[in-house]
């Protein structure tokens, strides 16, 4: 991904003005590394979220208090929503687009950064058509339906010299960072094996009323706006947390869809599958995910112990040990660090780190094939 340069950024950020303002200007959101007890004043990112449905509420609400970081705009379809975000948090008419006039955001100075919550297949216009319009974006997981797709999307963003992010909240999340450690530090010997499941019956049980995805007018069951059933929504974590404990990519899969209660709902999308991976250093994975029963539940078997999180990949509070004893850390605002330690890295003009960007979005995908080619021809496959 290509480097921002300093005029770029400044441009970006509406700061067309002269030098000298410049040079009294960046320094003051040259963000410091570690946080002080001085509050940050300095300017912040503006974000517009864009599809607001139940995660963009999710989104929006622990964004309220971020440091480097402001909801500035939205982009909805449903007027009536327009109408009551705009009440809700402040947002001014002139950041607010629905789907048709959203180009016209590269006008708008005042939005850096557009954050991609819409329908699974959707979210490859989005992303292109931010990148187009000069803005920095973050989508949602998973990055998109296919590998072409990414690629567009990868592409799209380096041609127009803005960065790409993926929602990857548990990149953020210190339990998470701490199976990372366990596994890649081999705190217990190198991991030889990983069990990771992810399901819910009903999908987000804090809405209100809660989201039915066994509901057959849901985007998550048909095919075209998801890309898949619940391999694409939840096993992606598994599979996120198979590659971060490891630091590996897996280079075979194999799997088997389950068995369908319904086939009327899962007439489009498996109701259940179970993949194994095989990774470079001999380490396996058998995991599992499902939108027809509930289970959360990651562990990982290496040389002189083990670590386990259950739950452990939904929104929290998580529970897990280790040989060592319990793991356990203070709940934290998973979507605000994540985009406030996005932003400050923007605000610094530094580039993203690679495990929450495109290209990590695209390996996502690139499994996610491998393992739905694996169900339909009940063979192994191989990836490079
Ligand atoms: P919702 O169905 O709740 O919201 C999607 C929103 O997209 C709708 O409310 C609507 O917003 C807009 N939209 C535009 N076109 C369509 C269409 N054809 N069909 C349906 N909606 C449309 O979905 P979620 O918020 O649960 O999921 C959105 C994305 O976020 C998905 O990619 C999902 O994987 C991801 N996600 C990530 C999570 C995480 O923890 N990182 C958790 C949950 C979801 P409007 O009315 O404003 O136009």
């Amino acid at each position: 991904m290509k480097n921002i340069s300093r005029r770029s950024f400044v441009n970006k950020f509406g700061m067309g003005v002269g030098a000298s303002v410049i040079m009294t200007t960046l320094p003051s959101f040259m963000v410091e590394t570690e946080k002080t007890a001085i509050p940050y004043t300095g300017k912040k990112i503006n974000i517009a979220l864009c599809g607001l449905g139940i995660y963009a509420k999710r989104v929006a609400e622990s964004m309220q208090g971020s440091e480097y970081c402001n909801l500035a705009g939205i982009v909805t379809g449903t007027p009536a929503k327009a109408i009551q975000w705009k009440e809700q948090y402040n947002i001014p008419e002139k950041n607010i687009y629905n789907y048709q006039n959203f180009d016209e955001i590269v006008k708008n100075k005042d939005i850096d950064m557009v954050y991609v919550i819409l329908p699974n297949s959707l979210h490859k216009e989005f992303v292109v058509r931010s990148a187009k319009a000069g803005k920095h974006v973050i989508t949602e997981k998973p990055m998109a339906i296919t590998v072409k797709d990414c690629e567009e999307m990868i592409k799209a963003c380096n041609d127009n010299s803005v960065q790409l992010a993926v929602g990857y909240r548990l990149h953020y999340e210190p339990t998470h960072l701490e199976i990372k450690r366990l596994g890649q530090e081999k705190v217990f010997g190198q991991v030889r094996y990983i069990e990771s499941s992810l399901g819910y019956k009903t999908y987000d049980t804090i809405a209100k009323p809660p989201v039915d995805v066994n509901n057959p007018a849901h985007w998550r069951l048909n095919k075209k706006l998801s890309g898949g059933g619940p391999l694409m929504d939840l096993g992606i974590y598994c599979i996120q947390a198979c590659r971060y404990i490891l630091g590996e990519e897996p280079i075979s899969v194999t799997a088997q869809f389950g068995t369908v209660n319904d086939k009327k709902r899962f007439s489009e999308t498996e109701e259940s599958i179970s993949w194994q991976m095989v990774f470079p250093s001999g380490a396996m994975a058998n995991c599992n995910s499902s939108v027809g029963y509930n289970i959360d539940r990651t562990y990982a078997a290496a040389d002189a112990g083990s670590f386990e999180l259950s739950p452990g990949l939904s929104y929290g509070p998580y529970e897990g040990k280790s040989t060592n004893g319990p793991i356990k850390f203070a709940p934290i605002k998973q979507q605000q660090k994540q985009l406030d330690e996005i932003s400050k890295l923007l605000l610094e003009n530094k580039k993203l780190p690679v495990h929450i960007t495109g290209e990590e979005g695209l390996k996502d995908i690139k499994v996610i094939n491998a393992i739905y080619k694996a169900a339909e021809t009940g063979k192994k496959v191989l990836l490079s």
